[in-house]
């Protein structure tokens, strides 16, 4: 839908001559639960957006109306909001944390639409968190620097939402750009737009369409052993403040003294961060083979390590690795179900997407949805 559509789409709601934002859903190319280790991800915007069109009312109310859930809210900024475990938190955490920094917001018409899918792992939430809060400042003519934006979209996705996410995603939904994937250090939030423009590669993301749900219960778990695993390597390296700080060598050298699940746990962060940083090299220097590669092995450990996988994941995987024009496929997100991201050559992702569609249907009887994307702009006004 193009601006004019949208703000006439608003137009039958509410008053007023809007100002229209928007803020794309993402995915993980390669770096999976490694951003709260302190460790490396490497994302890229994809070419799917939340809108949100907006204008200020005088009466410390936001007026929100969601078109993918079609309904509409009313939330008082005076009435000291908290979480209701509704879609409207994203938008009420965004102006809850914009309040504590300081800025006194006069209320709000907010017309919302998405075609980030939402729930798949592909981080419609922190699309929604990311154009509201554009939309938000908008309302007292103000602006944020992107990192605080994105920073402010955790603390209310965490405080508020009560969802204990890292940075990435709100990160790369302000930071991305237009044919570059982002190399991002969680710990210093030092990033590198990698250009990612080569005319004969596809990145083909598909649904699995299923969702476990253990997720947020193995979430923390897998957080705790994380911890437990910096607790007991500090009895050999004093210094080490998260697995971030331990190379695959340092790992080798004590990994035996880990309980077995504490090991494997640590051995697939170490090893990610690695990956990771070889799939930066690999993509600077166009080798996309090699990328491919550390795909795969991406995925193989967070199967068999992290054992965040599922069995519709590792189907999708194996099915896509089957495919000649397939450089190399994973899991990407958090895990137990949601989508894979394929590295495919572009004459064969008709092909790909066809034969992927019929086989995975074929043995789960489930019809997974595929998306292609580029890597696109980040958070943006429409005008
Ligand atoms: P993901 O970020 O992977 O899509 P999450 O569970 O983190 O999954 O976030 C999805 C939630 O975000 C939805 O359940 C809904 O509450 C909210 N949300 C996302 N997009 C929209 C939208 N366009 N309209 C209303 N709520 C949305
Ligand atoms: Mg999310």
């Amino acid at each position: 839908m193009d601006r004019k559509q949208f703000v006439k789409k608003f137009e039958q709601h509410f008053a007023g001559k809007p100002r229209v934002f928007r803020a794309p859903g993402r995915v993980n190319l390669i770096g999976e639960h490694t951003d709260y280790n302190d460790g490396f991800v490497f994302p890229m915007a994809i070419s799917f957006y939340t809108t949100i069109a907006v204008f200020p009312t005088r009466d410390r109310k936001l007026y929100i109306r969601s078109e993918n859930m079609n309904e509409l809210i009313a939330i008082d900024l005076d009435a000291n909001a908290t979480r209701r475990n509704h879609w409207s938190d994203y938008v009420a955490g965004m102006a809850n944390v914009l309040e504590a920094e300081g800025f006194r917001l006069p209320g709000a018409s907010m017309l919302i639409d998405s075609d980030v899918p939402v729930g798949s792992g592909l981080s419609s939430s922190a699309a929604l968190e990311m154009s509201a809060g554009l939309a938000l400042l908008s309302t007292i003519g103000s602006e944020l620097a992107l990192e605080k934006l994105a920073l402010l979209g955790q603390k209310a996705e965490n405080q508020f939402v009560g969802m204990n996410c890292g940075i990435m995603d709100q990160f790369i939904s302000t930071h991305g750009k237009e044919n570059h994937a982002l190399f991002l250090d969680c710990r210093t939030l030092d990033y590198e737009l990698v250009p990612l423009q080569a005319d004969d590669i596809r990145f083909v993301i598909c649904n699995t369409m299923v969702k476990h749900e253990l997720g947020s219960s193995e979430y923390n778990k897998r957080r705790a052993e994380c911890e437990q695993g910096v607790t007991l390597m500090r009895a050999d390296y004093p210094d080490i403040k998260a697995l971030r700080d331990v190379s695959l060598v340092q790992f080798k050298k004590v990994q035996h003294k880990l309980p077995d699940i504490v090991r494997k746990r640590c051995r697939h962060v170490i090893s990610e961060n690695e990956r990771t940083l070889q799939s930066m090299t690999a993509l600077n220097s166009n080798d996309l083979e090699k990328f491919g590669q550390l795909m795969n092995s991406s995925h193989d450990s967070l199967r068999d390590d992290y054992q965040v996988s599922c069995k519709e994941l590792d189907l999708m995987v194996e099915l896509a690795r089957a495919h000649d024009g397939c450089l190399g496929a994973r899991m990407t997100g958090g895990g137990f179900g949601g989508c894979t991201v394929n590295l495919v050559l572009a004459n064969s992702v008709d092909h790909f997407v066809e034969n992927l569609s019929k086989s995975y249907e074929k043995e789960t009887t489930l019809k997974p949805d595929i998306y292609i994307s580029v890597p696109s702009e980040g958070a943006h006004e429409l005008i």
